[in-house]
């Protein structure tokens, strides 16, 4: 029998990756695969993807598609391969997968591609002499790339993706297959050798090395995709590539007009620009010739979606750069347990940079324990940071402050009856915000006027604010310091466009003193002039109900005192915890990476967290709490049914850390342990729930945070 197209289709509820033969439409010879099609569904026309071709069932009556859209296939088979991967891995319906990688639409109009704004040609790279570990770790990467430089890398490994059926034909194999299996030197996993872990503490110039690598693979004619956590917190590393490289680089982000998009996702399918610089969705853009992956900051959590399909972009990049042959470059200074531990396991070829150029040093840490700085009048800011400030400002030196909590305090209490103040819509405490005079919930944003009488008690005038948030502390030394100038960097301050680039580049010109931040503060920037940081309250993270929160705290005060010191001036830091013999508090400050790498690594090996085990959460969400409840234990009772009792745990059913969020009621259940060989029955279990229920059921693999 012939083969016909086989179609997904965006219906919910069919099982994950059902998929429909139908007959190709009429007068369209050249359906191709990835193509986007209108197909009759029942009585509906429906959106869905051609997938494969293959023989229909025998005895079915085909219907035909009904019309193409668009005049390209929205997917290559590459990309196709990596959807169903995504599928597969994140437990998620394949259409989703696809809607979610689709490229922009075209707009009605297209422009002619004009180059982006503030370009320059080549400048100064190029000649900054790199230092020894610096040329180490790049003749590394470059022996790689040039392995996979003819070009014919990308048929080579595509080995262990799961290959979509159709797709094969596509993609013969492999004349280089030669040369690249005696290059891998490295016995072991697929791509060991051509995956790198750059390890390299804060301002030891890995910005650097990424730019030389992509030099390099531009040089041998492949792309680059270089992901960053976001695009607004990297305009130094977006403007170097843009000086040495000119209009070949091409940024992704949020605020592009629907034509920009569009243009640009065409450039880098046609190969007319060969660099593509953007945050986790750019992981997606339709490479046709790939051969280099960063992945800067990997450890950073916007990588990771945190509203449904819950993907991490460096997972996916992985997987594609193996399924491209291209060479993956993951940058960090602070990495995630999952990549030093795939280094350690030889799955990526670990390159350090250990030292900061030009001799510059790192900065002296004093940690200041909190239990013995009683002077609450000053809240966070204790005795030894308020010296410290007050000897920078008088020296003309930079102050940057680090308080990971938006608002003026983040409790709003009555001292008459007890009440807290809380969100109407979750189950949160309610912020109060001093620069609006209102009180905000934090989770749904929703926001009320602050009332003058308790709205328990009606006592007139009783509430009182508990805790500091950052507009506290920008309160209080307005007070103390009124001749410094002060800027405030959070979500509220940046609200308006172009306010997040105006409040760090009057801090780059030394038009402000001290810099008060939330964790806008704690990456990427390089700012000469700063002596002084401090952190206000270090254990914030630490109290997270999450495996990550220790992991976190590390990351976060690592990459917070890197940002002292850079200048020629060397720089302090001073740390405020109540915590001050804690591992991880220690390890960032003093002992280092490695050092919170043992003892971490043993905490996640004990209680089976990840990387050390695997990690499901299923949530059921509804406004009745009732139905929710009974839900998810039926669903428990179903789920424990199909675990074999040693390697799988079934933590819960228990309501999630908040359990009302946004007016709707949310349990969970955890599964934990060997999951790989049950995962489709976990999904196809889950999905028979989904069908006849109002609940809302959700799946994440390898959950974040709350
Ligand atoms: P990282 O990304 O590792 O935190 P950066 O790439 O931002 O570090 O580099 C920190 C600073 O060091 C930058 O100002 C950069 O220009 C400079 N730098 C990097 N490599 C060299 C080098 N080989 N010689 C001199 N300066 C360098
Ligand atoms: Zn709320």
């Amino acid at each position: 029998m012939d083969e016909r197209p086989e179609v997904v289709v965006e219906i919910s509820h069919l099982r994950h990756d059902q998929v429909f033969h139908y007959l190709p439409p009429g007068e369209m010879p050249g359906l191709e695969l990835g193509a986007r099609v209108l197909v009759p569904f029942g009585k509906k026309t429906v959106q869905g993807w051609v997938v494969g071709f293959s023989a229909p069932p025998p005895g079915v009556t085909l219907r035909p598609i009904e019309s193409v859209v668009g005049d390209k296939p929205d997917f290559n088979p590459e990309l196709l391969r990596l959807a169903r991967w995504m599928a597969d891995y994140y437990l998620h319906p394949l259409p989703e997968i696809l809607k979610l990688m689709s490229p922009p639409e075209k707009p009605v109009r297209t422009r002619k591609h004009a180059p982006a704004e503030g370009m320059t040609p080549a400048g100064r790279h190029g000649r900054l002499a790199l230092n020894a570990e610096q040329v180490v770790a790049l003749r590394e990467i470059e022996a790689a790339l040039r392995v996979g430089g003819n070009n014919s890398g990308r048929a080579l490994a595509s080995g262990g993706a799961g290959s979509a059926p159709g797709a094969g034909r596509q993609e013969a194999a492999a004349t280089g297959m030669a040369s690249y299996s005696s290059a891998e030197r490295q016995p072991g996993a697929t791509g060991a050798g051509r995956q790198f872990l750059l390890h390299g503490i804060t301002g030891s110039g890995k910005t650097e090395v990424y730019l030389r690598a992509a030099m390099t693979a531009l040089s041998l004619g492949r792309q680059v995709l270089y992901l960053v956590p976001e695009i607004a917190l990297t305009p130094q590393a977006v403007a170097w590539f843009r000086a040495a490289l000119g209009d070949q680089v091409a940024v992704w982000h949020s605020r592009l007009s629907r034509g920009e998009r569009y243009e640009t996702w065409s450039g880098i399918r046609q190969g007319v620009l060969s660099i593509l610089i953007g945050p986790r969705s750019a992981v997606f853009a339709p490479f046709k010739n790939l051969g280099l992956i960063i992945v800067d900051e990997e450890q950073d959590a916007s990588y990771k979606q945190q509203e449904s399909p819950y993907y991490h972009a460096r997972q996916v990049a992985v997987r594609r750069a193996r399924g491209n042959g291209a060479v993956l470059i993951l940058g960090s200074a602070t990495p995630s347990l999952e990549s030093y531990t795939g280094a350690r396991d030889g799955r990526y070829r670990l390159l350090r940079l250990t030292r900061r150029p030009q001799g510059r040093r790192l900065p002296r840490v004093t940690v200041i324990d909190l239990r013995q700085e009683h002077d609450v009048r000053f809240n966070l800011l204790g005795q030894y940071l308020s010296g410290q400030i007050a000897l920078r400002l008088q020296r003309r030196e930079q102050v940057i402050l680090f308080l990971n909590r938006r608002g003026y305090s983040p409790i709003v209490f009555c001292p008459s009856c007890g009440l807290v103040l809380k969100c109407e819509r979750c189950s949160i405490s309610l912020v109060y915000h001093r620069t609006t005079g209102d009180l905000r919930c934090h989770y749904c944003n929703s926001r009320r006027p602050l009332p003058e009488r308790c709205p328990g008690c009606g006592t007139a005038g009783s509430l009182r604010y508990l805790g500091t948030g950052i507009q506290r502390v920008e309160h209080l030394l307005r007070r103390f310091y009124p001749q410094a100038r002060i800027q405030r960097l959070d979500f509220d301050t940046t609200r308006r466009k172009g306010e997040f680039d105006r409040i760090l580049d009057s801090f780059g010109k030394q038009e402000t003193d001290i810099l008060i931040g939330t964790q806008m503060v704690a990456k990427g920037h390089d700012f000469p002039g700063v002596t002084l940081v401090g952190v206000l309250d270090a254990d914030l993270a630490l109290k997270l109900p999450d495996y990550r929160a220790t992991e976190r705290t590390y990351q976060l005060l690592a990459q917070v005192a890197g940002r002292a010191g850079r200048g020629r001036v060397p720089g302090e830091v001073v740390v405020q915890t109540y915590f001050p013999d804690h591992y991880s508090i220690q390890a960032a400050c003093f002992a280092g990476y490695p050092s919170f790498y043992r003892q971490e690594i043993r905490n996640r090996e004990l209680s089976g967290y990840p990387p050390c085990g695997e990690l499901i959460r299923i949530r059921v969400a509804g406004e009745r709490e009732q139905q929710v409840e009974r839900r998810i234990n039926e669903l428990a009772e179903a789920l424990v049914a199909l675990l074999p009792g040693e390697r799988v745990r079934l933590l819960g059913p228990a309501p999630a850390p908040v359990l009302r969020l946004q007016d709707l009621y949310r349990w969970q259940v955890m599964l934990m342990g060997e999951l790989g060989g049950l995962k489709s029955e976990i999904r196809d279990c889950i999905q028979r729930f989904k069908k006849n229920t109002s609940v809302i059921i959700s799946i994440e693999v390898d959950p974040y945070g709350l």
